[in-house]
């Protein structure tokens, strides 16, 4: 642990802003670190599947959250996610899991309990700062966060730059899967709209690496860095 605490830059979005791939490589460009939420929502819904459970079962899911062995690496550079013995970087970004996980995380105790995780990975950050990305870092995992970011882009810049992402899958497919997981999603936390004090950063005209220099530009303005 550092001797002073690290500076936070929170970052959220809906599905398809970008935010993951933005926030890595801000934290790769800062010489920072880089901690995706999504992946631990995502490995957990994993982990229930692997375990036969019912994802709508919330009592079960509870029951399960003792025996969650969850790692993720924080060094933009050598991302990787474990629950066990299982390296699931690849599995927890399969279609069957993304449509799963909004089921599991709309459970209040698996937030607190997934949120109490966050929050002890960014205590124990050795770097100089951390991003920190999801749907509820400005608002509830990191309030006090030094910057604080919504990164929006419009629904069908967001839909086109998924299916790229999935070329096997139909527009239309890709597009209904977003649309339901945001709608789910956003019953449970306001990812759309900004918070007081929140910097909307909006990516539908800019390309990925302007996107990356304004959240920079923030981040700059924020801390002076
Ligand atoms: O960001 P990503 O698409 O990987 O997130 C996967 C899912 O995890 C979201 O659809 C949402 O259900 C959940 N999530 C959340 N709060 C966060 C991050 C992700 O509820 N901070």
């Amino acid at each position: 642990m550092t001797d002073t605490n690290p500076i936070v830059v929170a970052v959220d979005g809906p599905a398809g802003s970008g935010k993951s791939s933005v926030s890595k490589a801000t934290a790769r460009t800062l010489g920072w670190a880089y901690l995706d939420t999504g992946a631990a929502y995502r490995a957990l819904s994993w982990f229930v599947v692997q375990r036969r459970l019912d994802l709508t079962d919330s009592a079960a899911v509870i029951d399960a959250l003792p025996d969650f062995d969850y790692r993720i690496g924080t060094d933009p550079d050598t991302y990787h996610v474990f629950v066990g013995d299982h390296d699931v970087t690849e599995a927890i970004r399969q279609p069957d899991v993304t449509a799963a996980v909004s089921a599991i995380a709309r459970v209040q105790e698996v937030r607190d309990f997934l949120t109490g995780l966050f929050r002890s990975i960014v205590a124990r950050t050795e770097k100089r700062g951390i991003v920190v990305e999801g749907r509820d870092i400005t608002t509830i995992v990191c309030p006090d966060a030094q910057v604080r970011i919504l990164l929006t882009a419009d629904e069908e810049v967001r839909i086109a730059r998924r299916s790229a992402e999935l070329a096997d899958h139909s527009a239309s497919h890709v597009g209904e899967a977003l649309r339901r997981r945001d709608a789910a999603d956003s019953r449970v936390v306001d990812f759309m709209n900004a918070a007081d004090g929140v910097t909307t950063v909006d990516s539908t005209d800019l390309d990925f690496d302007q996107t990356v220099d304004a959240v920079i530009a923030v981040v700059q303005k924020e801390t002076h860095v």
